[in-house]
This record gives structure tokens, C-alpha cells and sequence, in this order.
């Protein structure tokens, strides 16, 4: 029996609110389409549990997209990024899974 990420990430109840600063920043873009999309292949599509990056084509480009509010506070984009070029912080109010109740 398998489950795909989203429904699992469902089951965590992470919750994060809609207008809140982006806990996960990328330090460049331009790094983050040169070398990780360019040179890796984009790994954060596939390292992070949740689904939460994505590489959308836009009229014939490749857009880096964040959906932060699915994070479940792994971190391992933190240290997997092959350039350290993601840094995840704590989200403002303290927001995200909530195991305990799992
Ligand atoms: S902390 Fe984990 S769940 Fe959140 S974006 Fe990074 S890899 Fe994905």
C-alpha cells in the first residue's frame, strides 16, 4: 500500500498562515535556476517530503515555486540543497505540523 505525499502531508495538519513571511528563503534565484535546475536537475522536487518545491514552466521558463504552506519543518532542504542555498526558518507564530495530535 503506498500514499502519495499530499495526503500524507494532510494527515500532519500542518497549517501556516496564508499571508505570513515565507519561512523558506532563497538566498539566489539565479544560482537556484543556473546550478540546481540546470546542473542537478532540480533534487528539491524529489528530497522534500511534502511537495513543497516545485519547477514550473512559464512561457518557456523555468519558475522556482515555494508552496511553504505544506512544509512540515524537516529540514532537509536545509542541508540537501547541493549550493546551501535554501535557508528554512522558524515560521513566524510558531506555525506548522502538529504531530502531537497524529
Ligand atoms: S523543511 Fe522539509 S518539508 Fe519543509 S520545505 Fe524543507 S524539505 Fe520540504
Amino acid at each position: 500500500m503506498t500514499f502519495d505525499r499530499l495526503s500524507s502531508v494532510f494527515l500532519s495538519n500542518t497549517n501556516h498562515e496564508e499571508d505570513q513571511p515565507v519561512h523558506l528563503q532563497v538566498k539566489d534565484m539565479g544560482l537556484q535556476k543556473r546550478s540546481e535546475h540546470d546542473v542537478y536537475a532540480g533534487p528539491s522536487t524529489r528530497y522534500c517530503p511534502a511537495g513543497v518545491y516545485e519547477w514550473v514552466e512559464t512561457d518557456g521558463e523555468e519558475t522556482f515555486v515555494i508552496n511553504a504552506q505544506n512544509c512540515v519543518h524537516c529540514k532537509t532542504c536545509d542541508i540537501k540543497d547541493p549550493n546551501q542555498n535554501i535557508n528554512w526558518a522558524p515560521p513566524q507564530g510558531g506555525e506548522g505540523p502538529v504531530y502531537s495530535n497524529m
